[in-house]
């Protein structure tokens, strides 16, 4: 499948997807939810308190904390009401990854054939839960009192935003625009899909190649090979996960190679070609002397980071000045080099692109324009978790982050690693060695990182996230009553 999509079903949901947007920069006049104020008889701009770019999280968390404080917001999107992690993330992404969860689950032990078949249940009920938040979204802004318009907005010479025909002249702005994934920068790079295309797949190939070994080609090897789509996944390091600890990723590959993933470290894709209906991915690896491979195979999905979106937003003539990566650069309050306009969430390259990263800014930001100051979430200890089969969970410094820490002395800091099978694993019939890995301080025994590999991994990681903020110890886990029989108590007793 490519990005124009081999099956027809799947093109035709492309086109809605894609069309939708066309159609809303070709229009002239921006779909307006709500009637308009009346506009100010000494202009035709419409005022307003706050605009605020973008109806991802980060930017409706924004919009409704900043209408709750009396001002006149309005929120302009050009596509879906809940952005990436609604529409192309998080929420079909966890979906979907339940849905292979139980399709490998009943194929392994209670005779259900699973894979292929189960796609085309699954992503109806994704699309279901995505309508569901999308309407959900809009009544609560319309709620709140934040009137949405439908357009691509840009600023003029003058500062101001247009939407359309409709000028808006506005007291403070946000951008909350988001990112988008990188096209492969190689010849045929055109050819691959994103994982923004995978969420309208109505089927799936028979076998694919992943480029990268980032969070987004971990999720997606893992979902679809538990599909039945044999996956052949393309890493140019020597591991998985760069930003997690090292033990866990190297458990997590043998995991995936176990369940039949294939995983080709050190490569470089050079090229990609396509013919009668399938691909042909070249690429050279360095344990091969640097030689040419190729895999052919019927679809190719590349997840090689997101870049900010950021193009066609006016942010030169405004004089917005950027990060290295062309992102938005703000200052520590999210204020551009143009005071009255901010910029939360992944348009910023340097953050964490993350969507509670992004409503904690939203909201906080709003608080301080609009309302008494607001509290900021603290991001020391981040909890983050990749959603594949078995999940990460972790929270906090990875070994190597803690032994840089310590001035590089590793006699600072004491790890401790458990590897066990969880009765779900034994109930499942194949034994699933799970990891855990707690990172503390030699000395003090406080508790610096908790790296985790099992299926409940995301869930224990966010109450971890709360012990090591208030500064427990190995010796408080040690003390603590485990529960029986969980996967948690191995971190306890
Ligand atoms: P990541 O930054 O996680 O990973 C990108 C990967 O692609 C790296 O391994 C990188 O390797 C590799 N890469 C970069 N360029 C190339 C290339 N030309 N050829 C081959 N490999 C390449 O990006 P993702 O796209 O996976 O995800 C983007 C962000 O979205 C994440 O950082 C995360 O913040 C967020 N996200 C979070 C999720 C979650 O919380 N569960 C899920 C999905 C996304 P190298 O290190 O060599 O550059």
């Amino acid at each position: 499948m490519t990005k124009r999509q081999a099956s027809t079903e799947t093109a035709t949901q492309a086109r809605t997807v894609k069309a939708r947007r066309r159609a809303s920069e070709a229009s002239a006049e921006p779909v307006v939810e709500r009637v308009p104020r009346k506009r100010d008889a000494r202009s035709k701009a419409r005022e307003a308190d706050f605009v605020v770019i973008g109806a991802g999280s980060g930017g409706v968390a924004a919009a409704r904390r900043a209408a709750s404080h009396g001002a006149r917001v309005i929120l302009v999107e050009r596509d879906a009401i809940g952005g990436t992690c609604v529409n192309r993330g998080c929420v079909p992404k966890k979906m979907l990854s339940y849905g292979a969860g139980w399709a490998s689950i009943l194929s392994t032990c209670l005779s259900h054939t699973g894979g292929k078949e189960d796609w085309r249940d699954a992503i109806v009920r994704v699309n279901a839960e995505v309508a569901r938040l999308n309407a959900s979204y809009k009544q609560r802004l319309n709620e709140s009192g934040v009137e949405i318009w439908h357009g691509e907005a840009s600023f003029n010479e003058r500062g101001h935003i247009v939407v359309g025909n409709e000028v808006i002249r506005a007291g403070k702005t946000l951008i909350a625009t988001g990112a988008s994934p990188i096209d492969l920068p190689v010849p045929g790079g055109e050819l691959v899909s994103s994982s923004d295309d995978l969420f309208t797949w109505q089927t799936v190939p028979g076998s694919i190649v992943v480029i990268g070994g980032g969070y987004i080609a971990v999720e997606m090897a893992s979902i679809l090979s538990r599909y039945g789509v044999k996956v052949d996944l393309l890493v140019r390091e020597d591991r998985l996960l760069p930003k997690f600890d090292h033990e866990i990723a190297a458990a997590l590959a043998e995991a995936l190679i176990a369940k039949g993933i294939r995983i080709h470290f050190r490569t470089e894709v050079t090229m990609v070609s396509q013919s009668n209906g399938a691909f042909d991915v070249c690429y050279s690896q360095e344990d091969n002397r640097g030689r040419t491979q190729t895999v052919r195979t019927q679809a190719v999905l590349a997840a090689i980071g997101r870049k900010p979106n950021v193009d066609g937003l006016g942010l030169d003539d405004v004089g917005v000045k950027r990060d290295s990566k062309g992102g938005i650069e703000v200052d520590r309050q999210f204020r551009s080099s143009v005071r009255s306009i901010h910029a939360i969430g992944d348009c910023m390259a340097d953050n964490v692109h993350l969507t509670p990263v992004a409503i904690a800014q939203g909201r906080w930001l709003a608080d301080r324009l609009f309302g008494r100051r607001g509290d900021m979430t603290d991001f020391e200890f981040l909890p983050t978790a990749v959603f594949c089969e078995p999940a990460i969970g972790a929270v906090g410094l990875t070994e190597a982050q803690a032994i840089e820490e310590a001035g590089g002395k590793a006699d600072r800091i004491r790890t401790e690693v458990k590897r066990f099978v969880s009765l779900e694993s034994r109930f499942g019939g194949v034994p699933q060695q799970s990891v855990f890995k707690l990172v503390f301080n030699a000395r003090s025994g406080r508790v610096l990182g908790v790296h985790l590999m099992d299926g409940a991994a995301p869930e224990i990681v966010q109450t971890m996230a709360l012990a090591l903020r208030l500064g427990a110890k190995a010796s408080h886990l040690k003390t603590t009553m485990p529960l029986h029989p969980t996967v948690a108590e191995e971190l306890f007793g």
